[in-house]
């Protein structure tokens, strides 16, 4: 086979990015342990629950359990689960913001709950008076986002919480994208922040992992126990993750970017994502474009449909929001040489 995978220089609108080098050279190493089946693959066992222990370090959790999921959609879908499987009513219910990820719609229509989207402020964050309104004695879950995926906003999860807490519901945090930014940020999002029970944080976006390579994280063991399930031919007696085999790449390429990079590589890229994010804004903005002020490394403005088609044609990677903006992600592989290249594009098209 001959084919080139897609090339990075012109991807814009992306989660994912270049691996880390070691990310790449330890994943080629366990390509074929099954972490799945840790009894008769100790090695990638033990590298899971050193990820599992550096994300809790990452998101300020000091006895953190849970695994290497194969992305957010997963461990989204175990947290929704895991709710579901705890709460007594007949017919159990998920409230979030409508800015959630579209992987809570997927959960909803695998467990078979109901999926309730309150509306967001004006600042596209969760509205905590909102979601009190959409909640009930049947909620199991409130879901708050940490760097949603269209405009990179960030709930206020602790009165969030303090709602889930009013119901009786777990709360979980869906930072996917946004869990390897936070920590370098004053916001209040983590497990040492509010009483959050699970929270999704995907190494293989900012933590420069390759796919697949995504956390589910839970405050107490007994919420991963509630997920598992006997496994009667394998020498480990269950398993929580939903899916069987899994990818040892994944788990040891998350390992391997961690060392490498956290904190403080994960610190620059943050810095120099956010500063390239202002600075596009700004751009934009001086030509007359409005623009979704970032608050992560994420630039939304509202660029004519027919502007970005020109420049698709131009090969570079954007997609819309749902509401049409253009959106650019400044993941660690996008420069300031690449947004000015785009930016001349802009002028041209
Ligand atoms: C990307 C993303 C997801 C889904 O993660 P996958 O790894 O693509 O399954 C979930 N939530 C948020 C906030 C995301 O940005």
């Amino acid at each position: 086979m001959e084919r080139e995978p897609q090339d990075f220089g012109r991807v814009l609108s992306s989660m994912c990015t270049k691996p880390h080098p070691d990310a790449r050279a330890a994943a080629d190493r366990f390509l074929a342990s099954n972490p799945g089946d840790p009894t008769t693959y100790p090695a990638v066992a033990d590298l899971e629950r050193e990820v599992v222990a550096t994300l809790g370090e990452i998101t300020g959790l000091s006895d953190p359990h849970g695994y290497v999921a194969s992305g957010g959609t997963e461990a989204n879908l175990q947290a929704v689960r895991a709710a579901r499987n705890r709460s007594d009513a007949d017919a159990p219910n998920v409230v979030a913001p409508e800015s959630v990820h579209f992987s809570f719609r997927k959960a909803a229509d695998v467990l078979g709950v109901e999926l309730r989207l309150a509306p967001v402020d004006a600042d596209r964050r969760a509205d905590p008076a909102a979601v009190r309104r959409l909640a009930d004695p049947d909620t199991a879950l409130v879901v708050g986002v940490a760097g949603t995926t269209e405009y990179g906003r960030v709930d206020p999860i602790p009165d969030l919480a303090a709602v889930a807490e009013e119901v009786g519901a777990l709360v979980h945090v869906d930072a996917a994208w946004g869990g390897f930014a936070l920590p370098f940020t004053d916001r209040d999002w983590n497990f040492a922040d509010a009483p959050v029970d699970t929270m999704t944080i995907d190494p293989h976006k900012l933590g420069r992992a390759p796919v697949p390579a995504g956390g589910f994280l839970a405050r107490e063991q007994a919420v991963v126990d509630g997920l598992a399930v006997d496994t009667p031919y394998l020498d480990s007696a269950s398993q929580a993750s939903l899916t069987g085999t899994r990818s040892g790449a994944g788990v040891a390429g998350a390992r391997a970017a961690l060392d490498a990079l956290w904190p403080d590589g994960y610190r620059r890229n943050y810095e120099r994502g956010l500063a390239n994010a202002e600075w596009l804004a700004d751009a934009l903005e001086s030509r007359g474009y409005d623009v979704i002020e970032p608050v992560l490394p994420l630039v939304a403005a509202d660029v004519p449909a027919a502007t970005v088609e020109s420049l698709r044609a131009e090969g570079w990677r954007v997609s819309p929001t749902g509401a049409g903006e253009l959106r650019v992600v400044c993941m660690p592989h996008v420069t300031r040489e690449m947004l000015e290249a785009f930016v001349a594009d802009l002028d041209a098209a």
